[in-house]
C-alpha cells in the first residue's frame, strides 16, 4: 500500500514539524509521546511515530517495536505521576475501530476505580471447530504476507 512519511493535512504530522503546539513529555528520533488535548483521565498519552502511517497494519515492524519498547517505561511514569492504579494501552486502528486521527498512536489511558470508562465490549464464543477454521485462515494469511 502506498503511504508517505508525512502528510500535509495530518494533525499529527503538523504536531511533529512544530507547526502545532502539544505538551511533550518525551522524544526518541523515531517517536514522541505527548499528553492527549481531550484526556479520557488526567495523563492521558499518545506515542506517535514520526512518519506518517495510518493505520496499525500499515506500520514497518521495526518502527512498530520501537514504539512498543517506550510503552512500559511511558506507563511507569504516567502511573507514578497520576496515581494511576492501572491503565489501558490501546491502539484504534481504522475509522471503524474508532481512529479519528489517521496517523498511526498508541494511547495510554491511566485508570482509576470507579473512574467513568467503560468499554462497550461485548463478547462471543466459537461454535464448534470454528475456532481451529479461524486460526487456519490466520496462519495461511500469515504465510502469505
Ligand atoms: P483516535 O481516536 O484516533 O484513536 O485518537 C486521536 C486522539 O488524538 C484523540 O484522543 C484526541 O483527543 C487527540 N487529539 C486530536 N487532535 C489533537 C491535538 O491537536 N493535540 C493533541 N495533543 N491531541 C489531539
Ligand atoms: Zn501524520
Amino acid at each position: 500500500m502506498s503511504h508517505s512519511p508525512r502528510d500535509p493535512h495530518c494533525v499529527f504530522c503538523k504536531i511533529i514539524a512544530g507547526e502545532i503546539p502539544s505538551t511533550r513529555v518525551l522524544e526518541t528520533d523515531q517517536a514522541i509521546a505527548f499528553l492527549d488535548i481531550n484526556p479520557v483521565n488526567k495523563g492521558h498519552l499518545l506515542i506517535v511515530p514520526r512518519a506518517h502511517y495510518p493505520r496499525v497494519l500499515d506500520l514497518p515492524d521495526d518502527l512498530s517495536a520501537h514504539v512498543g519498547s517506550l510503552v512500559p517505561r511511558l506507563a511507569r511514569a504516567v502511573h507514578d505521576a497520576t496515581g494511576a492504579e492501572d491503565s489501558n494501552v490501546i491502539i484504534n486502528s481504522g475509522r471503524v475501530a474508532g481512529q479519528t486521527v489517521d496517523h498511526c498512536h498508541w494511547h495510554i489511558l491511566p485508570r482509576f476505580q470507579g473512574d467513568p470508562v467503560r468499554w462497550p465490549w461485548p463478547q462471543g464464543s466459537y461454535a464448534d471447530g470454528e475456532a481451529s477454521q479461524m486460526a487456519d485462515a490466520i496462519i495461511r494469511a500469515l504465510k502469505s504476507d
